[in-house]
């Protein structure tokens, strides 16, 4: 079991700024921008890759969210979504979630 797990379960604090049946969107510990937000399903997917055809309604669920949560955060004209997929791309938390970056500038291609 996974951190966001801990977190989904609220055994673990985090904080939580939006929250529905099938997913979650809290302030990342350890930002990389001024806003740094983790969005993830509550369905312990543990990475992009292994979502199967049974979770297409999951993650689409996550790609509207992104739309509301950051017009919340008052940054849905500039932001950056990043899934880290697997190792060797950095992923270090084993249940899929997306980045949710902004408030600072960015660069193409990313690192
Ligand atoms: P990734 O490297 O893509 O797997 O991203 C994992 C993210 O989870 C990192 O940005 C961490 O800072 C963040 N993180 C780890 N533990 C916690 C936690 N307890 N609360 C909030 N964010 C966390």
């Amino acid at each position: 079991m996974t951190v966001f797990m801990n977190i989904i379960n609220k055994e673990i604090p985090a904080d939580i700024i939006y929250e529905d049946d099938i997913c979650m969107a809290f302030l990342d510990v350890n930002p990389s921008a001024p806003t740094h937000v983790l969005l993830i399903p509550k369905k312990p997917i543990k990475k992009l890759s292994d979502a199967s055809p049974d979770d297409q309604a999951i993650l689409g669920h996550l790609m509207v969210k992104v739309g509301e949560i950051t017009r919340k955060l008052g940054c849905e004209d500039a932001f950056r979504i990043v899934i880290n997929n697997g190792k060797d791309a950095q992923q270090t938390v084993f249940h899929l979630h997306l980045h949710i970056l902004a408030d600072r500038p960015f660069h193409w291609p990313p690192g």
